[in-house]
């Protein structure tokens, strides 16, 4: 087959939109659609100045995903003094996996002069995700403890050096796993706050969501989430990207993979479903998120650690106190 654009040999067929694109049209594709959701979402705000630029820190874990989001970043970005971009990776104390893949972070940053910093749950947490799956002391998955130390370690570092942003590589059919996931599981409220913390569009005029009154969390954005997984794959190839590709040993979340299996099939016999359930899935939630921003709980602080909770204590705290005591 031929590209759709130029006449040469197509490399990727997406049955979603029936294109057939060669590799310098795939590539220009995936650029094009990362640039208009960081326009659409308002990501850069009005108020960004050369003076008084906005930092962006992104999660940067050597995954093609984060690899990829680096780099268009970085292409758009480089040159414009309203933005600077800080890459932050996570070293979990998996050995082997995590070392090779900090390499290609490395790599990457180097390359691009960029700033790259990197910590590590042994110096924040004193724990290794290696121990942590011995002792499994919740009786849970890897990625379930895995998950909330990261997300801790990733706001904390973003609230520390100041950022507005911090930005991560979920891609496509990362996001209508998790969309799917949250409406079978039938938490609207978790579905409102999601959206607010790390969907909805910025007000344009700061770094503000439309919702004003987040001061505690610096707020997160997925500018990759329309690009599926597949092309973002293509992408880093084609671009000679360095990425990790080898999945984490520890992985294993059986109700994801589930959802994952689904929504393949669905995506086969019917192109276009991951599309069109973000669609549907980002409009509800902003619904949600309006409806349920008046009543929301007033966030309290950990008495272990001062980060905001509903509770007495963060779920990183109570885990943490569970590995202590195992
Ligand atoms: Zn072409
Ligand atoms: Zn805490």
């Amino acid at each position: 087959m031929d590209c759709d654009k130029c006449g040469d040999t197509a490399v990727s067929h997406a049955a979603y939109s029936g294109l057939h694109l060669c590799e310098e049209h795939l590539c220009a594709s995936v650029e094009k659609r990362v640039r208009r959701r960081v326009r659409e979402d308002n990501l850069l705000g009005r108020d960004a100045t050369p003076e008084d630029p906005e930092t962006w820190v992104i999660g940067l874990s050597g995954g093609k995903d984060s690899v990829v989001l680096t780099h268009i970043l970085h292409e758009t970005f480089a040159k414009d003094p309203r933005v600077e971009l800080v890459a932050l990776s996570i070293h979990e104390g998996i050995e082997g996996y995590r070392d090779e893949s900090l390499d290609a972070c490395r790599e990457l940053t180097a390359d691009r002069d960029l700033r790259h910093e990197v910590v590590s749950y042994d110096e924040e947490f004193d724990v290794r995700m290696d121990e942590v799956v011995e002792d499994d002391p919740k009786n849970m998955s890897a990625c379930a403890y895995c998950g909330v130390f990261r997300r801790d370690v990733l706001s904390r570092y973003a609230a520390d050096i100041g950022a507005d942003k911090l930005l991560t590589g979920h891609n496509l059919d990362d996001e209508a796993e998790t969309a799917l996931m949250n409406f079978l599981e039938g938490d609207v409220r978790q579905i409102a706050q999601q959206f607010d913390a790390s969907l909805g569009p910025f007000d344009g005029a700061s770094s503000e969501r439309t919702r004003g009154e987040t001061e505690a969390f610096v707020p997160r954005a997925k500018p990759l989430r329309d690009v599926p997984e597949k092309e973002v794959a293509l992408y880093a190839r084609f671009e000679g990207l360095p990425a990790h590709i080898t999945e984490c040993p520890h992985a294993e979340e059986a109700y994801r993979g589930e959802i994952q299996q689904l929504l393949y099939d669905l995506e086969e016999r019917h192109p276009g479903t991951r599309h069109s359930i973000m669609a549907g899935y980002e409009e509800l939630a902003a619904l949600a998120a309006t409806e349920h921003r008046s009543e929301d709980p007033a966030l309290d602080e950990c008495e272990q650690c001062g980060s905001p909770t509903t509770g007495d204590r963060c779920r990183k705290c109570s885990l943490l106190d569970a590995l202590e005591a195992v």
